[in-house]
């Protein structure tokens, strides 16, 4: 990339100078890297590898993007589950948002303002770890309406969604009160939709053209559920933790992209936990779906392309799931890693990975952000305030 220093000095005087004198506020894409712009892409050809915030997408196109797609011990390659859908009409959704997925999903500086809708397939950590650092971190970061949370019920209200929201809330009362007051007052709702975990292609969320509806699916306990998403014409399917089932292999169908857990083999797993074979077996074949089952089932939806995810998927890893996948189905195939990017169209899926920066900058917060009503900040007691050290002074506030 070549940098114009004298273009840029202008620019940062005319910045200063607008910034002082019209209180000028930055916008998303303003806070852009010089020399990244976002452009529309022409006639179904992309970059090579995906920039955040560097493409348009089109006004009939669904962007997926894998920002966990590992297992409960986490790697730096494959932290726990979550998917980010984003679609041309400018909504943005969160499927899932397990353990160490809010470094990937903030890595893509997304615009906080439109991230607010969560749907949990079930309340395992590596599926719902990262919930309050997601709600805390997008409220600092633009957030300023109520996070909305859709989720199953349990087979008791203690082990329902909204049981875990609620629980979640009274275990973060300490940061939740610090922040309240300082930052946007709507932006700390959490509005929580539970529904039955064992409905059955019913409508969970029905705005603005997108239509979500959920289904049961088997694993652990009772309240595990898996999701289509219908916009247009198309439709994807985000498959949660499950036994291989009927009901989503009768639902999931006319996908385009079909997602759905495709574990590792009973030996693979044994050697990737140091189990013994027994409880490997156990957790492969009948708390999960082994890669052949995987195959099964997909070989009975026939989507566009399958989308296999819950794997930690090192050399020997992919080996084993692939070779296993193979032995069942022969349609189109991606195994998902962390920041794979999918661009869905009618005509096309592409699969690309995503670069991003380890220092990359925070995103810009709009203009509805900062003017979002606050109450008053919170401060420590006086008792404590009084232990203030009068060695240091800090600046004036800026006006
Ligand atoms: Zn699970
Ligand atoms: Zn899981």
């Amino acid at each position: 990339m070549k940098l114009n220093f004298r273009k840029l000095t202008t620019i940062g005087l005319i910045s200063a100078f607008v910034a002082s004198t019209v209180a000028y506020q930055a916008t998303a894409e303003d806070n852009m890297p010089v020399g990244r712009t976002a452009v529309e892409i022409k006639d179904g050809v992309y970059p090579a590898s995906y920039f955040p915030n560097t493409e348009i997408l089109g006004a009939d196109e669904m962007r997926i993007t894998a920002l966990g797609t590992g297992m409960p011990n986490q790697t730096k390659a494959a932290v726990s589950i979550s998917f980010l859908v984003e679609l041309g009409n400018g909504d943005k959704f969160l499927f899932d948002v397990g353990t160490g997925s809010s470094g990937n999903l903030f890595s893509l500086r997304p615009d906080f303002s439109k991230i607010d809708k969560m749907f949990f397939s079930h309340l395992h950590v590596d599926h719902v770890g990262d919930f309050m650092g997601m709600h805390v971190g997008g409220w600092l970061s633009g957030r300023y309406t109520p996070l909305r949370i859709f989720g199953p019920s349990g087979a008791t209200p203690e082990l329902g969604t909204k049981a875990y929201v609620e629980n979640m809330k009274k275990a973060y009362a300490w940061d939740l009160q610090t922040r309240s007051g300082a930052l946007p007052d709507a932006g700390a709702k959490l509005e929580v939709t539970e529904f039955d975990y064992m409905q059955e292609n019913e409508v969970v969320y029905k705005e603005n053209g997108v239509t979500i509806r959920s289904w049961p699916a088997i694993h652990s306990l009772d309240g595990s559920v898996s999701y289509s998403l219908e916009w247009g014409d198309l439709k994807y399917v985000f498959g949660g933790d499950t036994y291989p089932n009927n009901w989503y292999v009768k639902y999931a169908k006319g996908a385009d992209i079909a997602s759905h857990e495709a574990f590792l083999p009973p030996k693979a797993l044994s050697n990737y936990f140091g189990w013994d074979l027994k409880q490997a077996t156990y957790v492969s074949t009948r708390i999960h779906t082994e890669p052949a089952a995987f195959g099964k089932v997909m070989s009975a939806v026939k989507p566009r392309m399958a989308l296999g995810y819950h794997s930690v998927l090192s050399p020997e890893n992919y080996q084993a799931i692939l070779e296993g996948v193979r032995s069942t189905y022969d349609g189109p195939l991606t195994l998902a890693r962390d920041l794979q990017v999918i661009n869905l169209t009618k005509d096309q899926i592409v699969v690309r990975d995503v670069t991003v920066d380890d220092y990359v900058l925070p995103p810009a917060v709009g203009k509805g952000y900062i003017d979002a009503k606050r109450s008053e900040a919170k401060s420590p007691s006086d008792k404590v305030n009084a232990g203030k050290w009068d060695g240091y002074t800090p600046p004036a506030m800026p006006k």
